[in-house]
């Protein structure tokens, strides 16, 4: 599965939000499924309504969410790119995620520590940005200090040249990768680093109680900053999510939500807009043995949509037979799709839509 990486700067609540997501998944039994792979490391299923519909109509015997990874990367500081506080094994371990949950911390707690003084949401979120930015340069200039020479007698490795010097002016002026326009034909020059300002992210501003449906002057700081980077900020408020998903009754936890007006965990919207980011797509198969939804990239074509299922699939693909997921909620049902003629015969060349209810036939 993909993995998603928690970060941030000690006590913003990443720990918090860590717990909140293991607990829900534990105790949530029928809607999340939670493994700990090793401490940081945990599988969570992707909540997606859309599942519990096609399940109302086919009444199959299990529901199987898609998954991805949550990994708690603890212990960035300030130097850690230099070292500092086992920073380089912190940097390693980002190093391996598909994409960032930046933990900015947005609430006031006196009792709580807070190393830079006075919360300053911003200037938490460059600490960490430079850390990483500096990391991405020392990669950057190995490699320009690497394929110099080449680069002057062969044009090959002078666009790739161009490329990395580009990376590093832009580096250089405090700015991360993704905010940098490369062509799809300058990416390659930097694929072999895997940059951690090039990954994708998304900001969880950890707002308190009385701000968790409004925001708060911090967290509205928070997105006037990132406003040039395209990314989304989750407002939310990390302990009441950890409290909601320690409740197991589930009764309890509907009465304790309505408290505070909440119609559903923000822990879901995180992991949805974490799963949006991965640039994932979901399709579903619906079968009476079990609904499921099944996890691929944009722009995948029907076999190497099958071969999620099973690598075989790809191999001897003959044909899918395709529902719209609209389609089939509207209708019904298969049969109904397939005499309303909604139930379409697709090739080898079809490109897999997000919500596609797929069946497929193949040889083995
Ligand atoms: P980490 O170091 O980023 O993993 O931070 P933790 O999750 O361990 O949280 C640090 C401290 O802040 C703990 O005592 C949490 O209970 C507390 N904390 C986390 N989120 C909130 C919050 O939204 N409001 C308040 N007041 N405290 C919080």
């Amino acid at each position: 599965a993909l993995q998603a990486g928690i970060v941030g700067l000690p006590n913003v609540g990443k720990s918090t939000l860590f717990n909140a997501v293991s607990n829900s998944a534990k105790a949530q039994a029928s809607n999340y499924r939670f493994c700990t792979i090793d401490p940081n490391v945990g599988l969570v299923d992707v909540p997606d309504a859309r599942l519990q519909k096609l399940a109302e109509l086919v009444h199959p015997d299990r529901i199987v969410p898609t998954q991805i990874e949550i990994v708690d990367i603890a212990g960035l500081v300030r130097g850690a790119s230099k070292g500092e506080g086992l920073g380089n094994k912190f940097l390693g371990n980002i190093r391996e995620v598909d994409a960032i949950i930046h933990v900015i911390r947005c609430f006031e707690d006196e009792n709580i520590l807070r190393d830079e003084g006075a919360i300053n949401p911003v200037g938490d979120k460059e600490i960490i940005d430079i850390e990483l930015q500096l990391k991405d340069l020392e990669s950057v200039d190995k490699k320009l200090s690497r394929i110099e020479k080449q680069a002057r007698i062969d044009p090959k490795f002078k666009v790739e040249y161009d490329v990395l010097v580009r990376c590093k002016e832009h580096l250089e002026k405090g700015k991360s990768i993704r905010e940098l326009d490369l062509t799809k034909e300058e990416r390659p020059a930097i694929a072999d680093l895997f940059l951690l300002t090039e990954k994708p992210v998304l900001y969880v501003a950890n707002v308190d109680e009385a701000s968790m449906h409004t925001g708060n002057r911090f967290s509205a700081a928070l997105q006037e900053a990132v406003k040039g980077e395209n990314a989304q900020v989750i407002i939310m408020n990390n302990s009441i999510e950890a409290q909601i998903s320690e409740m197991e009754d589930p009764a309890d936890k509907q009465m304790f939500m309505e408290e505070y007006k909440m119609t559903e965990p923000a822990l879901d919207r995180l992991i949805h807009s974490a799963y949006k980011l991965l640039n994932l797509q979901t399709y579903f198969t619906a079968g009476v043995q079990e609904v499921r939804a099944w996890t691929i990239h944009e722009g995948w074509k029907a076999p190497q949509a099958a071969s999620v299922i099973h690598t075989d699939f790809e191999k001897g693909f003959i044909k899918a037979e395709v529902i719209a997921y609209n389609d089939f909620i509207t209708l019904g049902s298969e049969a109904a799709c397939r005499d309303a003629g909604k139930l379409r015969i697709e090739g080898k060349e079809y490109i897999v839509k997000d919500g596609d209810v797929m069946h497929f036939r193949f040889n083995v």
